[in-house]
């Protein structure tokens, strides 16, 4: 039984792969070119069937069958709406949910042979409030919720799980790209007034993926300072 991260190599996905090696499960990461010296990588491009299926390939032939699947690579494109163009638009969907699918599919491949799995997708707490100038952003992270819900439906019966994690304001490469006043603006709605860690969210990623979290499946844990109020 092992874990594959997607995006591992740096920010929260990698914060997720230690957590899932510190508490024992063996894990491969996907990379689009640098890999920790520390992990075991794969090359992989989620937007990319082929990259997908080679990736899982790789990380089963060196790992075992991969039982937990962490969908987290993604990226921003923001823009207000009349100016974001349907490339623009597109790009990030393909990315961050249809990536996701792809991964979830090929995963749910080798859980279901086992009839056991943890498919665990990271979201972002504006996927339920919106925001102004990611409508491609959001719409691509609200999708990741009913994706993980029909599949928490789809394959509960084999002993698979499907849950969501929901981040707010996180320190990453992402956010550094925020300029001081917008940042200042997003912490002024989070209650705990602080961005997030990334080995926060990672160590909700980690209960999910564990035997604890068994009876867990559908949801959507948030990981955001309040910001969202558990929407
Ligand atoms: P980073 O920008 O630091 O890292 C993004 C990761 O995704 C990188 O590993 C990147 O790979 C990978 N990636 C992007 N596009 C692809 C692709 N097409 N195929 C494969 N890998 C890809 O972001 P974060 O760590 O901050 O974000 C991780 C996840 O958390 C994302 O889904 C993001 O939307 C979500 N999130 C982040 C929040 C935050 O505040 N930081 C808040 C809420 C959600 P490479 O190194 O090759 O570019």
């Amino acid at each position: 039984m092992a874990a594959l991260v997607t995006g591992g190599n740096r920010g929260i996905g990698l914060a997720i792969a230690r957590e899932l090696r510190a508490r024992g499960e063996p894990v491969a990461i996907t990379h689009r070119g640098t890999c920790p010296d520390d992990l075991f990588g794969v090359p992989c491009d989620v937007t990319d069937t082929a990259q997908v299926e080679e990736a899982f390939e790789k990380a089963e032939a060196e790992l075992g069958p991969i039982t937990t699947v962490v969908a987290n690579a993604g990226i921003t494109d923001d823009g207000l709406l009349l100016r974001m163009d349907e490339a623009q638009f597109s790009g990030v969907l393909d990315a961050n949910l249809t990536g996701a699918y792809r991964v979830a599919r090929r995963g749910a491949r080798s859980m279901l042979r086992q009839r056991r799995g943890r498919l665990i997708f990271v979201s972002s707490v504006v996927a339920l409030r919106g925001e102004a100038g990611q409508a491609n952003y959001a719409a691509s992270k609200a999708g990741l919720v009913g994706l993980a819900r029909s599949l928490a439906r789809e394959l509960g019966s084999r002993g698979i799980t499907a849950n969501v994690v929901a981040p707010g304001l996180i320190s990453t490469d992402m956010t550094d790209e925020l300029g001081e006043t917008r940042r200042r603006q997003i912490l002024d709605g989070v209650p705990l007034g602080r961005p997030g860690e990334a080995a926060e969210v990672a160590a909700a990623v980690g209960w999910l993926a564990s035997e604890q979290a068994g009876y867990v499946t559908g949801a959507v844990i948030p990981v955001d300072g309040g910001a969202g109020m558990g929407h």
